[in-house]
């Protein structure tokens, strides 16, 4: 919003000098840090406007007028300076290019030119020292307070425009910017209700003050709140987030963590029940012959990305579950020790060449304590997975938590040995661990054995 300080340009003799952003703020130098400008832009009018909207009385004409004016400018930022300029998410005629940069101008936040290389070094940079309003320095920073702040602008990170400087429309609005924001934000609005209907104080207030204010608070928050509150579909190392209530007050821009993933996508909700007017206004615009080359992202990658993302949090939950102690971690046991032990009152059953100590378990057994005590000291591999009862594979669960060690010779530590020799790769999720699928575990055998007392 506003216009860019200048400051960075004009000390070049004193190039040393430490910008105030990067001193400590007290007492005697709070004012050097707040950038006035802005404060009067932002701040100061819109505590005008409310000051004069006590006696000047608001017409139903002009109410609607200064909603619909909302639009046009809303617009003019979101399909204009967000999604054309910022993004080159699709490609428009001359004669809207004029539109949006007018009506953009109109909403009061900066040159397009300015607008869009922030908001490239934004998405370049997201929540690092480089982004321009990184939200990691706090909700109101990146709503209001980097702005209001005087921000040190060899901090921000840089970015390529020289698109944007081969746009006349936007070199043009860059020049006469503040021609555009006295025409645009306040002439405007003030001359349709006062020709219109004469309600020139009307048009005035409510079109043209109070409606900017509304405009730059409802574009803030794809700043901030769009950093802050929702879901992450598609990608959680970084803030972006998508949540309907910021696509209501930002026109559409609410599927934030969407677009920070697919940013040239001209749409930013995909689904078509989800509220996107921005989205709604440039298909229109094609249909009407003025926007074209509508960029879309493959469905196939955007499935790939939730797709990673889901995986992401599913690997997550499973490692919060306790999945038994891992094969290669369990003390090898000889045959006969495993034996031995058992006849000495250990409830210990060798299942797959897996030893597993079920002795505080017989009790709670499913299927009676005789059946699972006839297990014990020999190997049940057989009776576990055949029989008349196939094992659940809830059950091959529970019983991989019981684990306490493998036999020597074992099936599964055969196996093991061998993928550790021939570098054979368990399946692993994100952080290394072993991944068990349904009817997967160690103990569950393929092929049933026929019931037979093997050992
Ligand atoms: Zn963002
Ligand atoms: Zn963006």
């Amino acid at each position: 919003m506003s216009a860019p300080t200048a400051d960075a340009r004009t000390r070049a003799p004193e190039a040393k000098k430490v910008h105030i952003a990067d001193t400590a703020i007290n007492r005697q130098n709070w004012y050097k840090h707040v950038n006035w400008l802005n404060v009067f832009l932002i701040i100061g009018i819109p505590v005008y406007g409310c000051v004069q909207a006590l006696w000047v009385p608001l017409q139903l004409k002009t109410a609607i007028w200064a909603v619909i004016y909302y639009f046009f400018t809303g617009l003019g930022i979101t399909a204009g300076y967000h999604r054309l300029w910022a993004h080159c998410s699709y490609s428009a005629t001359l004669p809207l290019r004029i539109w949006l940069a007018a009506v953009g101008g109109g909403a009061v936040e900066g040159s397009i030119r300015w607008w869009a290389r922030d908001h490239r070094a934004h998405h370049r940079y997201t929540d690092t020292e480089k982004d321009p309003y990184s939200v990691r320095k706090g909700l109101l920073y990146s709503h209001l307070g980097w702005m209001v702040m005087k921000q040190n602008p060899k901090r921000i990170g840089r970015t390529d425009i020289s698109d944007l400087n081969e746009d006349p429309v936007v070199v043009w609005q860059h020049r006469n910017y503040l021609k555009v924001v006295f025409t645009m934000g306040l002439a405007v609005p003030m001359l349709v209700a006062g020709l219109g209907w004469g309600d020139w104080m009307g048009g005035f207030v409510y079109a043209g003050i109070l409606r900017i204010f509304f405009v730059q608070q409802a574009t803030f928050c794809v700043n901030s709140l769009a950093h802050w509150l929702g879901d992450q579909p598609f990608d959680d190392r970084n803030s972006p987030r998508d949540h309907v209530i910021t696509a209501l007050v930002t026109l559409g821009e609410g599927y934030h963590n969407f677009h920070h993933e697919f940013p040239s996508d001209y749409r930013n909700a995909i689904e078509w029940h989800q509220y996107d007017p921005t989205k709604w206004s440039i298909w229109a615009w094609k249909q009407l012959g003025l926007a074209y080359d509508l960029k879309k992202f493959r469905a196939n990658e955007i499935e790939k990305g939730r797709v990673q993302q889901l995986q992401k949090k599913l690997d997550r939950t499973r490692a919060t579950l306790d999945w038994g102690t891992p094969l290669d971690q369990l003390p090898v046991m000889e045959w006969d020790d495993y034996v031995e032990q058992a006849k000495n009152g250990r409830g210990l059953v060798a299942i797959a060449g897996v030893i597993h100590d079920v002795t505080d378990f017989i009790k709670d057994h499913p299927g009676g304590k005789a059946m699972i005590k006839s297990g014990v000291g020999k190997d049940a591999t057989a009776m576990f997975n055949g029989g008349v009862y196939y094992h659940s594979n809830a059950a091959h669960n529970l019983l991989s938590t019981m684990r306490v060690g493998v036999i020597r010779g074992g099936c599964e530590v055969e196996i093991w040995k061998r993928a550790q020799k021939e570098n054979v790769e368990y399946v692993r999720d994100g952080s290394g661990q072993r991944v068990v699928r349904a009817g997967e575990q160690p103990t569950k055998i393929p092929e049933p054995i026929p019931t037979a007392d093997a050992a």
